[in-house]
Order: structure tokens, then C-alpha cells, then sequence
């Protein structure tokens, strides 16, 4: 998500006359687009921003602003903190970076966190006609915002308080950004929202849409993220094995495997009907792979509910995890309750998530070798010139060798080996 609101801010600069720069000494206005999910990330802000004070000195025109999640959670706070940061503003308010920049220009500081208008059914267009018009591709691949907000409240997470409540796009504004997309070139999109299936507007919910998009022509892959196993269902997954531009790739967090645990943490679904649901998902999509979020060291967490989030990684068969440490976070449900797993058992229990997973993964990836894959080129090799990369449908990671394909090519490759986390093949002839 805050890839795509960056790359809203990018269309927003552009059309002041900024232009991207790779060299940060060459920067007039620098945005640190930030997120608070974990309390690290924050820390990062701070420690970033310090470093930030010496480009100051060299360019007094040089213009710092401080975006996203831990700007709304923070505001003053910031300007207070750090006196080289010119503007403050929240998620909501990127899209009045003009005004902002002026306000700084005329010798103002600029704290900007107001929500925008939710009214109306929570149905609305926030994204301004003329930035759909301007939206555009960042090679292959694009982002659409379906929605924004949330409205779960897990009892971890500040994404409520950051980022407001649930807002849903009117569907033929939504295809109307897609269908400008795919003119100028995207042939993956990413539909994006904190819980994307929980998406409804004029009698569509995320089920309609979704079958809407994939009949968008020349789209080639459509993925989502996050959908909140709570609202996926069998329908979904129905479709996903029907249309074939439908990317063959769930990513559903599942955070913890101890239906206590999941209770505490407000998630609203038990571990089995989490099976259940895969379950369908593989039995009519076998090519489908599952990509999760886990959360170790909740408050109260015990070796045994430990033990059972090892047991559903084990039974899922997960693609990917990404796994965190349990982290206070202010204004939520979770934070009154004692932090009470050791630093050291949190690290302990990540520790071996991640080594779990990897015995899965190469399991998993054994098979791969032999078999051929249609391979969406992504990118190249920073370092050596005869490898390009790129991704099968089911969102894993190939490194081809001696391909002459370009970027936003479709290639077939026969997989040869692997490592940790990637594949690697030849294109076939
Ligand atoms: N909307 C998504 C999650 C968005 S936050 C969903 O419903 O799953 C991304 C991930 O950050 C979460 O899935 C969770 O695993 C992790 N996370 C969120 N709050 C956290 C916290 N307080 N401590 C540790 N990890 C957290
Ligand atoms: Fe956070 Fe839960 Fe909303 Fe995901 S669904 S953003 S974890 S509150």
C-alpha cells in the first residue's frame, strides 16, 4: 500500500514539474513515506530523519516531509522532535502535496492529518479523477487501491487508527483506472486494500469485481493483497480456478495457529475454518500457492499455542512466510494487556518459523525442477547481465540465464534448479 501511495505522490510531484532522482544529494524535497505497523519501522523514521539534517545544511531550499502511518499516529510530535522536517501529512492527504509545498515555500511548517469525508455509505472515489487520468504504470506491473481503511480492529493493530475506517471505490471508477492502466502497458495488477474482500459498492463485493477485472482484455495476471481469511469463501476460490488471468497465489494471514490466541487477537475465524478453506482452495486450484503473515509472542502465548502455529505452517505447506515479533502498539485493544512473552522467546519461536518454513520451501521446490513455467520478466540481475528476473503465476521468484526477453515479457522456463527463495531456469526455445 505504501508502494502505491507513493507512486500516487510520484504522478502529484510530476505534475509540479519534480522529476525522480536515484542520488538523494540531488533531492529539493525528499518524502520519508513511513508505516507503523511494527514499532521498529518508527525507530527507523527517527534514525533516517537524523541523517537526513546534514543535506539541509548544504541546500537550504531542500524541503523534508514525512508521510503515511507514523505521521497520522504522531503529527506534532515529529515537527517537535525533528526541527529539518518542513510537512507532516497522514494517508489521506497526499494528494494535497501541491498546497503543501506552497504553504512550506512561503516559510510555513505544515501539519496535515485530517481525514478526508467517509460519508456516504463509506462508498468513495478517493482517488482525484485527474490522478486516475495520470496513473501510471511502473513497468508491467501497477497498483489499484480498491479500498482503504479498515474496519477489523485486531486487537494488535494500529492500521484502524493510521489509516482510518473502510472506504470502497465505486466500481466503474476502479475500472476505469484499470482499463487506463492497461492502455499504457500494465499487464500485472495488484488490487490492493487492507482487507480487499471485505470491498463492497453498488451491490458488488469483491467476488463481482474481481470477476469484472478478469475479463478486462490484454490483462494478463490480476493479484490481490490482503484478503482477511474471515471473508474469503469458496466462491473465491472457484473463480481463481476458472480464470487463468486470476494469479494461482493467496496471500492469507493467518497469524496465529491457537484458536485461544486468534480469539485474543479479535481475528474472528478458528484454525479449521482456515483449513477448511485452503483445503477447498487446493482442491480445486492444486497449482495454488499460499503465502502467509504469523505473529509470534502475542500476549500470553504458550510454548503449546506456539507448537500449534508450527502445526498449521507444517499442514498449509506455505509458499512464503513473513513472520514478526509481537509488538505493543499504542491505541490498541492488545496494548493493555501485558507484553508478557521474553524478547528472547519471541526471537526463539521467529527463529524457528523461519527454519520451518525453509525445510517446506525446499520440499516444495524439489519438484519445481523439470517442469516449465510461464515467467512474467520483472527485472534484471543487478550484477550479472546474463540473468533477467521474474515471477511465475504463483508469485515465485525465477532467475532466468541467457534470455534475450525484455521486462514486461511473457516467457516459458524450464526450471533447472533452486535456492532458498528462488527458482532457477532457461528459457525454453
Ligand atoms: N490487513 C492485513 C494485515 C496488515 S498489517 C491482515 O488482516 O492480515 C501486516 C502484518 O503485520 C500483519 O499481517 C501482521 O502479521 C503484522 N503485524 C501487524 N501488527 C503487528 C504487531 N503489533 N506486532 C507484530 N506484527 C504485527
Ligand atoms: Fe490490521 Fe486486522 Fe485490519 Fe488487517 S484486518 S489491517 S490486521 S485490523
Amino acid at each position: 500500500m505504501n508502494e502505491h501511495d507513493s507512486s500516487k505522490m510520484m504522478d502529484v510531484l510530476t505534475d509540479k514539474g519534480y522529476k525522480g532522482t536515484q542520488n538523494i544529494e540531488d533531492a529539493d524535497l525528499i518524502v520519508v513515506n513511513t508505516c507503523s505497523v511494527r514499532h521498529n519501522p518508527e525507530n527507523k523514521v527517527y534514525s533516517f530523519l537524523g541523517r537526513l539534517a546534514d543535506l539541509k545544511k548544504n541546500n537550504k531550499e531542500l524541503i523534508i516531509a514525512v508521510a503515511g502511518c507514523v505521521a497520522q499516529q504522531t503529527g506534532k510530535q515529529i515537527l517537535d522532535r525533528s526541527p529539518v522536517v518542513d510537512m507532516v501529512f497522514g494517508p489521506d492527504n497526499f494528494f494535497e502535496l501541491p498546497q503543501m509545498i506552497e504553504s512550506v515555500k512561503n516559510g510555513q511548517r505544515v501539519l496535515m492529518t485530517e481525514w478526508r469525508d467517509r460519508t456516504d455509505g463509506n462508498v468513495q472515489n478517493f482517488i482525484p479523477e485527474q490522478w486516475i487520468e495520470a496513473g501510471h504504470a511502473d513497468g508491467p506491473k501497477a497498483y489499484v487501491a480498491i479500498m482503504k481503511g479498515c474496519n477489523n480492529f485486531c486487537s494488535f493493530c494500529i492500521v484502524p487508527m493510521t489509516r482510518g475506517r473502510e472506504a470502497y471505490r465505486h466500481p466503474e471508477n476502479i475500472m476505469r483506472e484499470i482499463h487506463n492502466l492497461v492502455d499504457k502497458g500494465a499487464k500485472e495488477l495488484w488490487l490492493l486494500g487492507q482487507n480487499v474482500n471485505s470491498y463492497r459498492a453498488d451491490n458488488r463485493g469483491f467476488l463481482e469485481l474481481l470477476d469484472d477485472i478478469s475479463k478486462v482484455e490484454g490483462l494478463k495476471r490480476i493479484r490481490f493483497t490482503s484478503p482477511h481469511p474471515k471473508d474469503w469463501n469458496n466462491k473465491l476460490s472457484d473463480l481463481m480456478a476458472e480464470r487463468p488471468n486470476i494469479c494461482n497465489h493467496l496471500h492469507l494471514p493467518l497469524q496465529a495457529g491457537s484458536n485461544r490466541i486468534l480469539k485474543l487477537m479479535r481475528r474472528r475465524h478458528t484454525n479449521q475454518d482456515y483449513l477448511d478453506k485452503v483445503q477447498y482452495l487446493r482442491s480445486v486450484c492444486p497449482a495454488a500457492e499460499i503465502s502467509t503473515d504469523i505473529i509470534v509472542g502475542f500476549p500470553t502465548e504458550t510454548d503449546e499455542e506456539f507448537e500449534e502455529t508450527l502445526n498449521m505452517i507444517k499442514q498449509v505447506q506455505y509458499s512464503q512466510v513473513f513472520s514478526f515479533k509481537y509488538s505493543p502498539r499504542p491505541g490498541t485493544k492488545a496494548e493493555e494487556m501485558p507484553d508478557d512473552v521474553p524478547l528472547d522467546t519471541k526471537r526463539k519461536r521467529l527463529e524457528r518459523v523461519i527454519k520451518t518454513q525453509e525445510r517446506i520451501n525446499e520440499e516444495k521446490l524439489a519438484p519445481y525442477i523439470g517442469t516449465v513455467h510461464q515467467v512474467m520478466i520483472d527485472g534484471r540481475h543487478p550484477k550479472k547481465p546474463d540473468i533477467i528476473n521474474g515471477r511465475t503465476d504463483g508469485h515465485r521468484p525465477v532467475a532466468v540465464k541467457g534470455s534475450n526477453a525484455n521486462i514486461g515479457d511473457f516467457i516459458n522456463v524450464r526450471i533447472t534448479g533452486f535456492h532458498a527463495h528462488w527458482l532457477e531456469g532457461m528459457q525454453e526455445k
